[in-house]
């Protein structure tokens, strides 16, 4: 059996990663790392936790004993590393515990490695907050550096400690760049998932004719590059299962609006609406349900609105589609589709 260690197995990716490793694979055993807190949410983990060739293990990206303990004992031939801060918004709020989970996190991973299993090989999650003020369009792997949020900046930093250990000790560890990546198991702290669960409660109160608090947003007008993360797992995987170690950018290749995600999610909810928006007052715009009720559906809450910006993602994923042979399997409207439907009937189960 090959053995793998997975950490942020509570999160979106780490989760996704087991389901697909014990999904496809009979002689892969999964070692999901969590940390220990009080009440720990396994909802993303029901279709593995209890799989025979699973296991829960307890550590933590800011203690090194805890790792290098973990690989020590299991001894994995893979460390794949999705744990992290990865809330853009608070890392202003709290920027060194963001570094000393994303950067002095992945630096403690590679110590670990290094002393107690030089052979594992390693993938550390980036990201393409990394590019920041983007330099040109579309962003490949040659792009600069340019973050804009002290989470960009971990993850460069990051990425530099990588190349670092690989070059000086010959070490197969590689640093993705995955830009914005989605789906059922997302936080409801990333927009797109809340516009998918909003609009969801806003059906429930159409359908139920109670009143409707409109979803609040932020910035509507930046720019992303969307895919599902079911999709971005599988590209890890052949970024690990490489000749010699290098890192990939995984995107969708197409950008979207905020706006437009929004637009979309309340079209497959059977609800058609329009916006009203003002020249030069962004914060004005809204979103009106077309019903003669003419209800409001979105509004824009300057709290919502970060310090610093990134307007534009748009990744350039050839290599990764070349080299890797990896495909993109689910479209930005399949996404949406996926994820309002999922969310319509959490709010039907919930009643
Ligand atoms: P990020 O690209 O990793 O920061 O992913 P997010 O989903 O958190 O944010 C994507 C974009 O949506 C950013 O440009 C945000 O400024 C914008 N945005 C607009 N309104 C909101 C909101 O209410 N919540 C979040 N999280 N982002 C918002």
């Amino acid at each position: 059996m090959k053995k793998v260690l997975v950490t942020g197995v509570l999160g979106q990716d780490g989760a996704n990663m087991c389901e697909y490793l014990l999904g496809e694979f009979n002689d892969i055993k999964v070692f999901g790392m969590i940390r220990r807190v009080a009440n720990p949410n396994f909802k993303n983990c029901k279709k593995f936790l209890n799989h025979p060739n699973f296991q829960l293990v307890y550590g933590d990206l800011t203690d090194e004993i805890s790792l290098q303990k973990l690989v020590k004992e299991i001894q994995p031939d893979y460390f794949i590393n999705f744990a992290a801060n990865s809330f853009v918004g608070i890392s202003w709020d709290m920027p060194l515990h963001v570094f000393d989970v994303n950067t002095n996190g992945v630096t403690r991973c590679l110590e670990a490695i290094r002393h107690f299993q030089p052979n594992c090989r390693f993938y550390s999650a980036g990201s393409s907050e990394e590019f920041g003020d983007v330099a040109y369009t579309p962003q490949d792997i040659k792009h600069p550096l340019r973050p804009r949020s002290p989470y960009g900046a971990s993850k460069c930093s990051a990425r530099h400690i990588i190349k670092v250990y690989r070059e000086s000790y010959d070490m197969y560890a590689v640093h993705g760049i995955l830009f914005n990546h989605e789906g059922t198991k997302r936080g409801e702290e990333f927009v797109t998932r809340k516009i998918t669960k909003g609009v969801a409660r806003i059906k429930k109160c159409i359908d139920r004719e109670e009143k409707i608090e409109p979803i609040e947003l932020g910035n509507i007008y930046s720019q992303r590059d969307w895919s599902d993360s079911e999709d971005f797992v599988k590209g890890v995987w052949l970024m690990l299962n490489q000749e010699k170690p290098e890192d990939y950018v995984l995107a969708s290749g197409e950008t979207h609006t905020i706006k437009e995600f929004a637009s979309k999610a309340f079209k497959y909810a059977g609800i058609s609406g329009s916006w009203t928006e003002i020249e030069g007052e962004p914060t004005k715009t809204k979103f009106y349900n077309n019903s003669p009720k003419g209800q409001n559906l979105i509004k824009i809450n300057p709290k919502f609105y970060r310090p610093a910006e990134v307007e534009l993602l748009l990744g350039d994923p050839s290599e990764a589609e070349e080299k890797l042979g990896w495909e993109r399997k689910i479209s930005f409207d399949m996404l949406i589709k996926k994820m309002v439907e999922f969310d319509l009937n959490e709010e039907k189960e919930a009643q």
